[in-house]
């Protein structure tokens, strides 16, 4: 298991926040897909790794959707949402979101620009998702249809316990 103390950007620093697959480093403000690297097993500077530039529309689609998908909210804030990017990074992928009529800007004075997801942003979101599970074959597919299965699970149980309670009620009449 790797522990996040020894865990070290390319130029060998410490503060470092973890997205998924991607993490930042907050002295060099980059995002990178290679590493992070551990630094009881590697001499710094790690040399060949390049920053990502910026975070793509899809991904930037689907943290406000999700985001947007809790309860008590309707819009999210750059600064909120959970991609690796500076703020300015995230702003360019989501005005050009806006101008294909996927998320909506809310702008308001004291607050900031708030970003809500149109129905047709919502939609997109899904079938991206579709097309993750069917890229990555039936082992994800499989992983997503184990809600629905324990929902089947509990419906058979409460379903016996009915029954089971019907039957102790006819013994009892029958006594
Ligand atoms: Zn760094």
């Amino acid at each position: 298991m790797r522990s996040l103390w020894k865990l070290r950007c390319p130029e060998g620093h410490s503060s470092i926040e973890c997205y998924g697959s991607s993490y930042r480093c907050k002295s060099c403000e980059r995002v990178y897909d290679d590493g992070p690297f551990d630094v009881t097993e590697t001499e710094f500077p790690v040399d060949g790794v390049e920053p990502r530039e910026k975070a793509s529309r899809q991904e930037v689609l689907r943290a406000v959707v999700s985001l947007c998908n809790k309860p008590m909210r309707s819009c999210a804030r750059a600064s909120e949402l959970d991609i690796p990017g500076s703020n300015r990074q995230i702003g360019r992928p989501l005005s050009a979101l806006c101008a294909d009529g996927l998320v909506r800007k809310m702008s308001n004075e004291s607050r900031g620009h708030h970003w809500r997801p149109t129905d047709a942003g919502r939609q997109r979101v899904v079938e991206l998702e579709r097309e993750r599970v069917f890229e990555n074959g039936p082992d994800r597919g499989r992983a997503q249809v184990s809600t629905p299965s324990l929902i089947g699970l509990a419906t058979v149980f409460v379903g016996l316990v009915l029954i089971a309670g019907f039957a102790i009620g006819t013994c009892g009449v029958g006594l």
